[in-house]
């Protein structure tokens, strides 16, 4: 039985997520040893509930505090999400790989669905 995800892929999750020294959407830094709510979390754009198995590679991922992954996150849409994902993260945005870890149709959330959702926000 091979386990997911692989210890590579874990250790891929990881180095990303450290490449990072503050929320992507609160912008405070992360704190090992300040409040619990500043400590650095990853987030997958599809949830590990919504896409087993399919759920890590580097387009999944947001770095956030504990704070934002339990409040705001646990309700913001995936295009909204996929803002965040675009400023912090331009190399690894990729709407269409979300689509397909979640089994949505490929044009499930677009870059035009991402655009608008930023209009909406500025
Ligand atoms: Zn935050």
């Amino acid at each position: 039985m091979s386990t997911y995800p692989t210890p590579e892929a874990k250790a891929e999750r990881r180095a990303w997520g450290k490449q990072y020294g503050r929320c992507m959407i609160c912008r405070q830094p992360f704190s090992v040893h300040g409040p619990l709510t500043t400590k650095r979390e990853i987030h997958e754009i599809a949830r590990k509930g919504q896409a087993p198995k399919r759920w890590a590679f580097l387009a999944n991922y947001m770095a956030v505090c504990l704070g934002c992954h339990e409040t705001v996150l646990a309700s913001m849409p995936h295009a909204q999400q996929m803002v965040y994902k675009r400023w912090h993260d331009p190399d690894n945005f990729d709407p269409l790989a979300i689509c397909r870890a979640m089994g949505w149709a490929d044009t499930g959330v677009t870059v035009a669905d991402v655009d608008a959702a930023e209009r909406e926000m500025r």
